[in-house]
């Protein structure tokens, strides 16, 4: 990723400053590079994952690999590009083999995502797995409230499944293309 003088719009990184862990655990060996953001400035909802995968990493933008495409199939059903909304995650780097990222590792990163937040000013922020809805929605389940909004000190949320988890089980994907319509409707509400 070319890094530029003044922070970018979408990324929010500039020469002075990219999303790093204060501590680097071991999070930093089977990565190339910081995966900020991508999207619009002003978006419709600001989508929020877990963390960078391969795919992810090799070109420095988010959900660019096998989730990636079904989510840019659900934003296809509800008139959406992902030139419309902003994707980022709570974790900006690959973590080693792709596992799950751990607690420390997630709330080293939450400084910066809570920039994001301040500066974008979502009307909507879509949690994109359990990840996500526990650092922003906590003490919730999401086998309990996936598609339904949340409102949480004054923000809308709308919790929803990982589209990884879906990619290969039929009703998680029907679960989560149902949940996914659900974003209109509360976009209308707003
Ligand atoms: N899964 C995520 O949570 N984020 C990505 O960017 C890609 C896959």
């Amino acid at each position: 990723m070319q890094i530029p003088a003044e922070p970018d719009p979408v990324t929010l990184v500039s020469a002075m400053g990219a999303p790093a862990p204060v501590n680097d655990y071991d999070i930093g060996r089977d990565r190339t590079q910081v995966v900020p953001a991508e999207g619009a400035a002003s978006p419709m909802a600001f989508f929020i994952g877990e963390a960078p995968g391969k795919s992810e990493d090799e070109q420095g933008l988010p959900f660019v690999g096998a989730a990636g495409r079904f989510l840019n199939e659900m934003l296809g059903l509800i008139d959406l590009k992902r030139s419309d909304v902003y994707i980022t995650n709570i974790v900006k780097y690959r973590p080693p083999n792709n596992r799950d990222p751990y607690p420390d590792e997630k709330a080293e990163f939450l400084p910066f995502l809570k920039k994001q937040l301040v500066v974008i000013k979502p009307k909507l922020i879509v949690t994109l797995g359990r990840h996500s809805m526990e650092t922003l929605l906590p003490g919730l389940r999401i086998s309990q409230v996936h598609g339904q909004p949340k409102r949480y000190n004054g923000q809308v949320y709308l919790p929803l499944f990982h589209p990884a988890a879906a990619l290969y089980n039929g009703s998680m994907r029907q679960t989560l293309m149902e949940d996914f319509a659900q974003i209109s409707r509360v976009l209308a509400k707003i």
